[in-house]
């Protein structure tokens, strides 16, 4: 039996010398302002048991970690199989921003979880939904189980006012008719979705279903398909952190999923999720402390998927 409150605790101190080390997102205020010595962690287990350490309860900014829900969404509406045909499922080993692969790849994003691929997300999600920004916060407040999940207006705001890169490659995409709504649209749900606020509990029971086989643990809900869940989940390991999933993968051994807000949110199927928060990043936009906090806690527990 793991003492998970003793090994969260000895995370928390062996990283506490090295939070200052990273440097926090500064492109938009919001993040910039958000103090470098700031972590948190939770682990949620399948049978429900939930520990944290430091400031597992403070809501930060989730950005790129919604890709996880959007993807899961796009797949519920339409199939992996015509998700595939405008979305990839490789690693694309450029920046998440990148625009040059775009172009030689005719307009097909290497995968779901670098900013083009996302925006094909949204797009699918729009194309099904009359609100896509509100149908995103329901999913989401209904997989954390927790009604008061919501996005940060200023953060959705500067997100926009800065989004140049963005929106490049949400024309580009519309010019090699990758996109079938508007631009405006599209861009506007991604930035709310990038502005959701969450913290760590919240942000390990969202992942919960994808260590359950497709289905929320507490309702039994089916959320996806077995197999879905696997496709999900292997996309975390191999395009989930960025263009260090091969660091990533090979020191913590979990799939998951990171944003520049400095979270990540990881899993082990049949075991249990865990997420953690420090917003100082590495030259990847990977959380510094929180991917050796998640390493940590692999070795620690001698637990994960290999
Ligand atoms: N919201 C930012 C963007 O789209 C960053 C997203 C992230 O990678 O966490 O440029």
């Amino acid at each position: 039996m793991v003492d998970y409150n003793q090994v969260l605790k000895e995370i928390h101190e062996e990283v506490t010398p090295v939070l200052s080390q990273g440097r926090v997102a500064d492109y938009i205020p919001k993040l910039a302002s958000v103090p470098a010595d700031k972590f948190g962690m939770a682990v949620h287990t399948l049978d429900g048991d939930i520990y944290t350490t430091g400031d597992a309860r403070e809501n930060f900014s989730i950005q790129s970690i919604s890709k996880v829900y959007t993807l899961t969404l796009a797949m519920t509406y339409i199939g992996e199989e015509k998700l595939l045909a405008r979305v990839g499922r490789e690693p694309s080993g450029t920046p998440f921003n990148s625009l040059v692969q775009l172009e030689y790849e005719n307009g097909i994003p290497r995968n779901p979880f670098i900013n083009a691929g996302a925006l094909v997300l949204v797009d699918i999600i729009l194309s099904h939904c009359r609100d896509a920004a509100d149908t995103i916060r329901s999913f989401v407040r209904e997989r954390a189980d927790n009604p008061n999940i919501d996005f940060d207006p200023e953060v959705a705001a500067s997100e926009k006012d800065t989004g140049f890169r963005n929106a490049a490659m949400a024309n580009f995409l519309k010019s090699y008719g990758n996109l079938h709504n508007p631009v405006e649209a599209v861009l506007d749900t991604y930035y709310h979705q990038c502005a959701l606020r969450m913290n760590c509990i919240d942000l390990a029971k969202s992942v919960m279903f994808l260590a359950n086989h497709g289905v929320s643990p507490w309702s039994g809900k089916q959320i996806l398909t077995r197999s879905q869940a696997k496709r999900i989940n292997s996309l975390l390991l191999t395009c989930g952190t960025y263009d260090a999933v091969g660091d990533f993968a090979y020191r913590v051994g979990l799939p998951g999923k990171s944003g520049v807000g400095g979270g990540i949110a990881a899993l082990i199927p049949e075991k249990l999720s865990v997420s953690v928060w420090a917003p100082g990043l590495n030259p990847n936009g990977n959380s510094l402390a929180g991917t050796l906090a998640l390493e940590l806690f692999t070795t620690k527990t001698g637990m994960s998927i290999f």
